[in-house]
């Protein structure tokens, strides 16, 4: 398996080696994310985990808030832009793929939580950024008399 997948009802459904039906995007997605942007986006993850156990602070909330944003489906198929959010150290991802199934699904559920929250969090600031770009705009035709 090449990438793995399951974060929205796009998802599909693929018979694994051994016969197990898997619940998810295996070989890339129906969203057409590909193998390599799959796994930079949970490299993404991963470093956000490790970015998370920093003290809070407004810059690491917003690339937190970017970082979840950036994996949505459909949002971010752009390999390079992954790449400059990967940071060291990064999550060993493993820890949730290869652990306790209901772990696992406790932290899925988490995670996607999340990223729908970052989703309408990056919305909410682009729809403030673009109500004050305007009325800055406005500020400077008047600085123009
Ligand atoms: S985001 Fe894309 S790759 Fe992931 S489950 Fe949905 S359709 Fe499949």
């Amino acid at each position: 398996m090449s990438m793995f997948c399951f974060q929205c009802e796009q998802r599909g459904k693929y018979k694994g080696a051994d016969g197990t039906l898997l619940d998810g995007c295996t070989v890339c997605g129906v969203c057409g994310k590909k193998e390599d942007t799959a796994n930079l986006q949970d490299e993404v993850i991963s470093s956000l985990i490790e970015l998370s156990k920093t003290k809070p602070n407004d810059e690491t909330t917003l690339k937190i808030i970017e970082g979840l944003f950036t994996t949505i489906t459909n949002a971010n198929f752009d390999n390079e832009s992954l790449k400059t959010m990967i940071k060291n150290p990064k999550y060993d991802m493993n820890k949730i793929w290869q652990g306790n199934e209901d772990v696992r699904s406790l932290k899925s559920l988490i995670l996607f939580g999340l990223k729908g929250m970052a989703a309408y969090a990056h919305l909410s600031f682009m729809k403030v950024y673009l109500l004050w770009k305007k009325i800055y705009q406005q500020m400077n035709l008047l600085l123009l008399f």
